[in-house]
Order: structure tokens, then C-alpha cells, then sequence
């Protein structure tokens, strides 16, 4: 309700002069408790102010104390060094943006699955959040995009078709940290990379569909589907990839011998 308070007469409330704590309109939702208190860990563990000095906002990564999204860029960069690689692999990829920035959410644990829709209640409790593909297990980002009988089918299928046998990951960042981890050259790293783009990315679409439009599930279809995806955006960014769209489908294995003494 306080919408004034200054960060400086949080800690001064804190030490014990008034009433320590924010006062809100409503009761807040378990979600909104949880962000509060980290936000009250934050204020714990500020920096002690100066009394004389007035709040303002301060961009800490530069000396100059001003905001730039390239000093941003690297701070993320040099803070999640372990990460690079994989924020490399979903920005430096042939897919769209659009699949590039869902792909990020799903690294992030960000995409509003049902069993986060209901948690903010964005859903009612007496809505059906179970998975819509296997009726058996709450959606959750993990289990939608990896563990399902039906999506496991489907990356099983996918990674088959690129020559190698897979054990499924425990989480859709160990996924792409193990994407990361194959190292080819030009164009073989091009379609692969944009291979787990685009079955995270035809998942949540079928998904969807499936809950919005009432689409049929058709696991052959949606399997064709990803591979002409991948092909397409390959061919459409590197104009210098021939291989023709039915080949690289079909064939794959003689497409990647056929580029395979390209740099
Ligand atoms: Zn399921």
C-alpha cells in the first residue's frame, strides 16, 4: 500500500522503529509470499545506505553507473560462463526467432505449462492439468517436453533419424547441455543445432493445438513434420546447403556424408 517507501527506510523500519514489513491490499498468492521473501533476503543482505544520500537507480555492471544492454549482454556473459555455450546455441541457430525465444523459456523453466497456469491461478483448481498427449502426470515443463511416452517417442524418432541413440535427459538444460557438448563442422552443426529447437518447438506447437483446436495427435505426421522444419530453416539461412528438402528427410545419413568434407 506504501507505494512511496524509499529502499533507504526499509532497513531503518527493519531495525525495529516500525512495522518491518510491506502491507498489501489483498492476500497475496503462495507464489507472491515466495517473491517477497526473497525480496526481504535481498533487502537483509543490501548494502548499508548513507543516510545523507537520496535513492537513485545505479546500473551496476558499468563505472559510469548507466544502463546499456551491451554491458548486459556481457555481464550475463562473464556471470553464467557455464551457460555460454548453450545461450550460444539458442541465439547462434538457424530456427526463427520466434522458437529461439521459446526455446529459451523451456531452458528457463518459463513456459506456462497447466501446472504453472494453475499455480498463479491463471487456472482454477478444478481444471484438468494433466499432460495432454499421456492423460497420466500433471504437465510440467519437463515432463511435456522430455518424459512423456509420446514426446520421448519423438526425440527417440528425431535422433534416430540424425544416427545416434539417446538417453533421455533429466531436464531440458541437460538436453542442451549435451546438444552443446557434439561438436561437427558448418553444416552438419547447422542442421543440428536447429534439430532440438525444433522438436521442443513442434511439442509445445502439437500441444497446443491439441488442447486448442482439438488436433489429433499423429506421431508420424508430427515426426515428418520436424525433420521438413529443420531442412527448411537450414536451406533457407545458408543458401549454399543443396541438398534437396526430400532428400535430407529420407536420407539424412547420405546427406551428411555427402557434406561431410565441407568446412
Ligand atoms: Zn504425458
Amino acid at each position: 500500500m506504501d507505494k512511496a517507501i524509499s529502499v533507504k527506510l526499509v532497513p531503518s523500519r527493519r531495525n525495529g522503529t516500525e512495522d518491518e514489513n510491506f502491507k498489501f491490499r489483498r492476500y497475496l498468492f503462495q507464489w507472491e509470499e515466495e517473491e517477497l521473501g526473497r525480496l526481504y533476503e535481498m533487502l537483509l543482505n543490501a548494502p548499508v545506505l548513507r543516510e545523507e544520500m537520496s535513492d537513485r537507480l545505479r546500473w551496476g555492471t558499468k563505472t559510469s553507473g548507466l544502463f546499456s544492454i551491451a554491458s548486459t549482454y556481457k555481464w550475463c556473459k562473464w556471470s553464467f560462463v557455464d551457460n555460454s555455450r548453450i545461450v550460444d546455441f539458442i541465439w547462434k541457430n538457424v530456427s526463427p526467432p520466434k522458437v529461439q525465444f521459446f526455446s529459451w523459456l523451456a531452458w528457463k523453466e518459463r513456459i506456462k505449462t497447466s501446472s504453472y497456469s494453475q499455480r498463479i491461478r491463471v487456472l482454477s483448481d478444478d481444471i484438468d492439468i494433466n499432460c495432454i498427449f499421456c492423460k497420466e502426470v500433471v504437465e510440467s515443463v519437463n515432463h511435456v517436453l522430455l518424459f512423456c511416452p509420446f514426446t520421448w517417442k519423438i526425440w527417440s524418432r528425431i535422433l534416430n533419424w540424425w544416427g545416434i541413440q539417446w538417453v533421455i535427459s533429466g531436464s531440458v538444460n541437460s538436453l542442451l547441455n549435451w546438444c552443446t557438448g557434439i561438436k561437427l563442422k558448418k553444416q552438419k552443426n547447422m542442421i543440428w543445432r536447429a534439430l532440438p529447437l525444433a522438436v521442443l518447438w513442434s511439442i509445445w506447437k502439437q500441444k497446443n493445438d491439441s488442447i486448442f483446436n482439438n488436433v489429433q495427435v499423429d506421431l508420424d505426421g508430427l515426426c515428418e513434420s520436424i525433420k521438413v522444419r529443420i531442412v527448411l530453416w537450414v536451406k533457407t539461412s545458408c543458401p549454399s546447403f543443396k541438398s534437396l528438402v526430400d532428400d535430407s528427410v529420407h536420407n539424412l545419413q547420405q546427406v551428411k556424408f555427402c557434406i561431410r568434407g565441407e568446412t
